[in-house]
This record gives structure tokens, C-alpha cells and sequence, in this order.
């Protein structure tokens, strides 16, 4: 009678129950939950006190790796839970985090920049990546409104492909740009080459031309015409390595304003040591002695090759150094006979041979036109004659191309 009047009643009773017996449900379960273990590749890393905790710590551990990565994250292993296992003891979910941290690695579908088929980097996505090595060109890109950017690009095969990367490992876009450059390891595994063109304009030097004049001394110099810097407009392509410049090439070529050359006129006069007035060739240097005749050439003639230039005279012809230098040897020298070498600095040095007599001796300082000796015809020699050489380098040369 009483439960038909009065349904309802039952009813919130009924739910009342439900509640109550839930909440003796969790209490129960929680007492009497058993162990469970985390395992790794089936191999059991931990034991915790449920098989909710073992879960929580994985979750955990995968949502914090998550946030680091930036992206979804799973383990390269197999990380699962092992329910109701037999554990003396158990670890604190802390510790179980610490020990699934150490045994399992997190990774994320990320991207590799791979340099000639290497990966140097790894990032969260291949944008991230593209990104990487778009900034990597930029920053050396010159910051020079002068300067056109012809080409920018990397010297090895680099590619951008989706990988599998650790969470550990992963770069954000500044490790990214430090490890592209190599700041840390001092080698930067990509090589930015930058083409570049610049025009300026730059001046052109003039340049000096010196001539012979017969009506200034020896060692006396006049400027006739003062030289003027032109200009002119060049464009340059410069290629850079890594911001170091590496080819610098001339492309173009505009003259603005023609150099114009200075003149200086040098003294040719020369005064002898026997007061009379000799000039110096262009070559700079004058005839060594008196007489003019020559009597053999240099060059091959009949009896093998002729080192030097004979030149014909009277014994006791006063012979002069033919330029200014220093005394290399004098003295008695073989089929030379008396012999004198002059050096006369870079490389070139003459020689005075078959002397009668030497008024030098090796060490002195000559000058141009001082006498050194006289002709005679010591050594290999038929007659009286002056034989003169010219030595370039260690080399014979023609005494023709320096006196005349
Ligand atoms: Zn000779």
C-alpha cells in the first residue's frame, strides 16, 4: 500500500544508493588496486601501485614531451602497461617518470635537413626546416644597397625530407640557425655561395713615362708634364663563401675621365773619367770605351757562340763602367784574361774583359762613366779589344739591346 502511494520516494531513494555505492566502488578499488608495470619493448622498467597510475605516467610523460616537441609524440618503442603483476615494491609516480624517461625515446614526425645525403639538423616540421635554411641564405645576404643579389644558393646537395626525429634532438629555428652555421663546432656543414654585382666608380692612377733627354746630366730629373688621376666606372661581380669573398671578377669596364701620363725627362749626359760627354741608351746604360768599331758580334759564329761584344780599339783605352753598380770580381780570370763584373743590382751585370789593367777591385762602388781599366788583350785574345757582355739573370744577352 504504502510503496504505491508513494513511488516517487523510491525512486530518490533508489538514486541515493547508486551514489553511495559508487563512492564504496572507488574506495574499494582504490585499497585493494593491484601493481602494474610500465614496460618497454616487454621489458618491464617500473612498477607502480595501479594500472591507472601506469597509465597517467605514460600520458604524462607523452603530453610533457609534446609540448617540448610542439607536435604529436610517440615512443620509438613499445611502451605498454602490464595490469595485476606481482611487485614487492612499487615506485612513486615521479620515479616511474624518471625511469620511462631514461628507457623509452619520445619522437615526433618531424623533418631532417640532409646535406649531401647526411642529416645535420633535425626540426619539428618540414616548414620549420625550410625556414631554417631560408634564414641560413638571408643572413648572408649583404646588407648594401650598392650591391645587386645575382645568386644565393648552397654549394653542397641540400634537401629537406620528412623524418622521424627524437624529441631530444629536435631544433627550434635559433639551434637551428647555430648548428646550419656551425657556430659550435666551428665547421658549418652548408656553404652559402652569394653572387653579387656592384658598380662604383674608382680612379684610374696615372702613370709615369720617363724619357732620355741629352740636355739634363746624368741623375737629374725634370718633370715635363705632371701626370692627372682619370676615372672611370667599373661593375664588379663578387662571389661569397659563407660571407667571405672568395672570386672578385671585372665585368664591365667604362672610362669617365682618360688618365693623363706624367713625363719626366732623366738626364742621359754622362761625363767620362776622359772629359769627354757619352748619353745613356733608354736601357740606361753607356759605351764602355773610346772606340766604336766592332769586331764580332754576339752570337753563334764559326768557333762555337760568342757570349759577348768585341769592340775594337788601342791598347790603353780608358774602359768605364757602362752603368752604376758594384765591383763583383776583378782580377785574372782564365781566357777572360784581366777581368772586371759589375753588378748592377735585379739581376743584370756586365762584364769587361782582355783588360791591360784593372783600377778597381771587387766591393768598390762605380759609378757611370768612371773608369775601371784599359783595353788590352790578355787572356784568349789576338789584338787589342774591349770584349763587353751583358748578364741577365746568370744569361748572356745581346750588348746591342743595352748600348749603341
Ligand atoms: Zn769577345
Amino acid at each position: 500500500m504504502e510503496e504505491i502511494k508513494s513511488p516517487r520516494k523510491t525512486v530518490m531513494l533508489s538514486g541515493g544508493v547508486l551514489v553511495a555505492l559508487a563512492m564504496i566502488m572507488a574506495l574499494v578499488m582504490a585499497f585493494s588496486a593491484t601493481p602494474a608495470g610500465i614496460m618497454v619493448d616487454n621489458r618491464q622498467i617500473a612498477a607502480v601501485k595501479s594500472e591507472a597510475q601506469a597509465e597517467a605516467v605514460i600520458a604524462d610523460f607523452l603530453a610533457e614531451q609534446k609540448t617540448l616537441a610542439d607536435s604529436e609524440v610517440y615512443f620509438a618503442e613499445n611502451v605498454t602497461v602490464a595490469a595485476d603483476i606481482k611487485a614487492d615494491t612499487v615506485v612513486s609516480y615521479e620515479e616511474a617518470m624518471q625511469l620511462l624517461a631514461e628507457a623509452a625515446t619520445p619522437v615526433t614526425d618531424g623533418a631532417a635537413i640532409v646535406v649531401n645525403g647526411k642529416p645535420v639538423v633535425y626540426m619539428g616540421s618540414t616548414e620549420l626546416a625550410n625556414n631554417a635554411l631560408q634564414y641560413l641564405k638571408r643572413s648572408y645576404l649583404p646588407n648594401d644597397s650598392t650591391m645587386t643579389v645575382l645568386d644565393a644558393k648552397f654549394a653542397e646537395e641540400v634537401i629537406v625530407e620528412p623524418a622521424e626525429a627524437k624529441v631530444a634532438e629536435l631544433c627550434d629555428l635559433n639551434e637551428a640557425k647555430l648548428a646550419l652555421k656551425g657556430i659550435d663546432t666551428g665547421v658549418a656543414p652548408i656553404s652559402v655561395i652569394v653572387v653579387l654585382e656592384k658598380t662604383r666608380t674608382e680612379e684610374v692612377p696615372f702613370k709615369t713615362v720617363y724619357k732620355n733627354s741629352n740636355k739634363l746630366r746624368y741623375g737629374v730629373t725634370e718633370t715635363k708634364q705632371q701626370g692627372v688621376n682619370g676615372s672611370r666606372e667599373v661593375t664588379l661581380q663578387l662571389v661569397q663563401t659563407n660571407g667571405v669573398e672568395t672570386a672578385r671578377y671585372e665585368m664591365k669596364s667604362t672610362t669617365l675621365v682618360e688618365a693623363v701620363d706624367a713625363i719626366v725627362m732623366q738626364g742621359a749626359q754622362v761625363q767620362t773619367s776622359s772629359r769627354s760627354t757619352t748619353y745613356v741608351t733608354e736601357a740606361g746604360m753607356i759605351w764602355p770605351t773610346t772606340a766604336k768599331r766592332i769586331s764580332s758580334y754576339y752570337g753563334t759564329r764559326s768557333r762555337g757562340y760568342h757570349t759577348g761584344l768585341d769592340i775594337d780599339g788601342n791598347s790603353g783605352d780608358p774602359v768605364w763602367a757602362a752603368k752604376d753598380g758594384t765591383v763583383l770580381e776583378a782580377g785574372y780570370n782564365g781566357s777572360y784574361g784581366n777581368d772586371i763584373v759589375i753588378s748592377h743590382g735585379d739581376g743584370l751585370k756586365t762584364r769587361y774583359s782582355h783588360l791591360k789593367s784593372i783600377s778597381v777591385s771587387a766591393g768598390d762602388k762605380v759609378t757611370i762613366g768612371q773608369q775601371i781599366g784599359t783595353e788590352g788583350s790578355t787572356g784568349n785574345s789576338t789584338g787589342a779589344h774591349l770584349h763587353f757582355e751583358v748578364i741577365v739573370n746568370g744569361d748572356s744577352v745581346n750588348p746591342l739591346n743595352y748600348i749603341k
